[in-house]
């Protein structure tokens, strides 16, 4: 990898971060008058939040065996993934490369910063090839996104084909692991001290069941998580999400629990939907979601619309013509989609 140095925008590394009243003064006092709060605690929330989390991020710790000032927090990993881009990549310069297809907020926050996306595809498995995405690194390459399990295929990503890029990459990485819970692959979390340029993203917008909240997290070296603070908004993460992300945290058997279901359930429709007529091929999943090519995607689409279930058309994304992209529900829900799909005449 390279000197932190010269990976960083220069503007970055010189910048002056704001500094908070919460910055100034951390320790304990009986009299509060610095920050311009309203004095009365009516509803809990009238201070300023931690602007670092620590609570948060302690729990994060202990339950996926990194260390707090290896951790960022952040409004969902979408802020996490904007962040490294504008960071990291000077616009009009510099660039990222991304796997194809990928999530697709990779390429829309580097639109945003006016960074290049280079995008490279997968096998027509949907497994990467990690020669060919490093041919495409060029002198302007400063993050390369990976995504695994990833959306929308579903898949693990080969571990051997991450590393080669890991290993050959003098630029970051950053492995998107939004699916990690469902997935029987470990997490690249234990890893980050034999790789100073990973970056691991995960979120509780998916197993953890609390999408609303916008809770996401970012693992790296302290040196890497010291850039993102620098040149986060102060109070990222408002204290109502402080608050229900860590009693979110605190009840892993009930996630655990729910995730049993939904696993189970993901081999049910794996096993019907794999007898149907209408259906031309399952990719194997790793996440909570089945990539299913169909014989006519956009009427098979419309036709479930008519039926009030709504799947992901993914039709027009490239190596997915022809799929869907159909998120495991509760028992009931995959029951009212099964059915409507067998009583589907296209
Ligand atoms: C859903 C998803 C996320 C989650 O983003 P949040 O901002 O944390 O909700 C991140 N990456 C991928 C690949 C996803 O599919």
């Amino acid at each position: 990898m390279k000197d932190l140095k010269e990976l960083v925008r220069p503007n970055v590394w010189n910048m002056k971060p704001y500094s908070s009243a919460r910055n100034e003064f951390k320790g304990e006092a009986s009299v509060f008058i610095d920050a311009n709060e309203n004095p009365y605690n009516t509803n809990t929330y009238n201070r300023y939040p931690d602007p670092m989390q620590w609570e948060l991020k302690k729990r994060i710790a202990e339950l996926r065996g990194a260390e707090p000032a290896w951790i960022f927090t952040g409004n969902g990993s979408d802020e996490a993934i904007d962040l490294l881009i504008r960071a990291f990549c000077e616009p009009g310069v510099e660039s990222i490369l991304s796997i194809d297809p990928s999530y697709g907020m990779y390429e829309v926050s580097a639109d945003v910063n006016n960074v290049a996306c280079r995008k490279v595809h997968l096998n027509r498995d949907y497994s990467l090839d990690a020669d060919r995405l490093l041919a495409a690194v060029d002198e302007k390459t400063k993050l390369i996104f990976l995504c695994s399990p990833n959306n929308p295929t579903g898949n693990d990503l080969d571990r051997q084909e991450i590393y080669k890029i890991l290993n050959s990459f003098d630029g970051l990485v950053i492995i998107d692991e939004a699916y990690i819970d469902f997935s029987t692959a470990p997490s690249f979390v234990k890893e980050l001290r034999s790789f100073p340029n990973l970056v691991v993203l995960q979120t509780l917008s998916k197993a953890w069941g609390a999408a609303g909240i916008r809770l996401g997290m970012a693992f790296a070296s302290p040196e890497i998580i010291a850039i993102l603070n620098k040149i986060k908004y102060p109070y990222n993460v408002n204290q109502l999400t402080q608050e229900k992300a860590l009693e979110i945290l605190n009840q892993e058997k009930e996630m655990k629990e729910q995730l049993g279901i939904i696993l189970s359930e993901r081999e049910i429709l794996n096993n019907v939907l794999g007898n149907m007529e209408c259906v031309l091929d399952i990719y194997p999943s790793d996440a909570n979601f089945i990539l299913v090519k169909v014989r006519d995607a956009n009427a098979t689409y419309d036709y479930l619309v008519s039926k009030g279930v709504i799947v992901r058309n993914r039709n027009t994304v490239s190596l997915c013509e022809g799929c869907l992209r159909i998120t495991v529900g509760t028992p009931e829900e995959n029951v009212v989609l099964l059915k409507s799909l067998k009583e589907m005449s296209l």
